[in-house]
């Protein structure tokens, strides 16, 4: 197999606001196998709270030559050389969604028919990015109506993350549910969670940073389920996150790819949490490898390209339904419309 990958520039269509940062756009490398006249193709978003970056990223890939070998469907054995290589995350998961992407293209069948699975799960969450209540709520007001639930940005440390939950409320009767960012200590967490319960938030994401001793105090006495996200990277992480919280969120961009995602959300069934699928700003080609394994999730939070200003990468469908929709062509189903060379 022959890889070549490149950086592109994300253009975000709004600036994008979390706890920890704001961004405008995003750099994220494309992978492109090659194997008999076919080519797969998958998307690396490497993250710098992780420790990645675009050029470690792509350090990883030229590496991952030598690791691949000629059997594209040898994906136990791929992924296992390159668990061996320490992090890069994102860039294990570009090989490893253009792996599914290169078997689907000769196999002739979608990646979710490969996987066994159904092509749709859950619809996607809306993400409104941490601003002043009022901005909140009236972006949420604004909301395109397919839409069926909506995740509120909070962590704003001055006090007003309960009232910025209220303010959307106040808008909405869409479900809704809420992402920390880790920006919480374990007193202000107790006392906010009880107050979103009383404003039907279904459950909160991270409230606590990563491995905060005070987790299973939190999952014992929290009015709602507590999910985690920065706590939750690939499958050796899940049974301690049992003790701390009552679901997961699962990104491949964390996982390393659609396989290990897979692991995973078996993994935290057999310990009774719930199964969150999530994403970072990606086109849809990232999109595209998330969305395959989306029917074995109970939560879907898939908006990363609808955040874009262009999608570069058309290829999922946001359904009437507010389902993202991977295609039913072979592989991952993207395709580069806009781009002379993908590679
Ligand atoms: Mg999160």
């Amino acid at each position: 197999m022959r890889l070549s990958h490149r950086t592109a520039t994300l253009r975000l269509a709004q600036p994008f606001t979390i706890s920890r940062e704001t961004a405008t756009e995003v750099e994220v490398v494309w992978v492109a196998l090659e194997l008999n006249g076919a080519t797969g193709y998958g998307e690396a978003a490497p993250q710098a709270h992780y420790g990645e970056s675009v050029e470690s990223a792509r350090a990883f890939l030229d590496d991952a030559k030598a690791l691949l070998g000629d059997d594209p469907f040898a994906l136990e054995e791929i992924c296992a050389r390159m668990a061996e290589r320490p992090g890069e995350q994102a860039a294990k998961a570009a090989v490893d969604n253009a792996l599914h992407d290169l078997c689907g293209k000769l196999a002739g069948l979608p990646t979710w028919r490969m996987l066994g699975l159904p092509r749709t799960g859950p619809p996607t969450s809306w993400t409104v990015w941490l601003g002043e209540p009022d901005d909140m709520a009236r972006r949420a007001a604004a909301v395109d109506p397919r839409f069926r639930r909506l995740k509120l940005k909070l962590g704003g440390r001055d006090g007003l993350d309960v009232e910025r939950v209220r303010a959307v409320r106040e808008v909405t009767a869409l479900p809704l549910m809420v992402d920390v960012n880790e920006y919480w200590e374990l007193e202000e967490a107790l006392e906010n969670v009880q107050a979103l319960a009383g404003l039907g938030v279904e459950y909160v994401e991270q409230p606590l940073p990563a491995g905060d001793p005070g987790g299973a105090r939190l999952k014992a006495e929290a009015a709602l389920p507590i999910y985690v996200d920065e706590d939750c990277h690939t499958l050796a992480d899940v049974a301690a996150c049992a003790e701390r919280a009552h679901g997961i969120n699962i990104k491949l961009a964390k996982s390393g790819g659609i396989r290990e995602a897979v692991k995973m959300a078996f993994s935290a069934r057999s310990l009774g949490l719930g199964v969150m699928l999530g994403c970072m700003l990606e086109s849809g080609l990232g999109i595209a490898g998330a969305a395959q394994v989306a029917p074995l999730c109970d939560h879907v939070d898939l908006d990363g390209n609808l955040l874009l200003a262009e999608d570069p990468w058309p290829g999922v469908e946001f359904r009437e339904d507010g389902v993202q929709t991977p295609s039913d062509e072979p592989g991952l189903g993207a395709r580069a419309e806009a781009l002379s060379d993908p590679r």
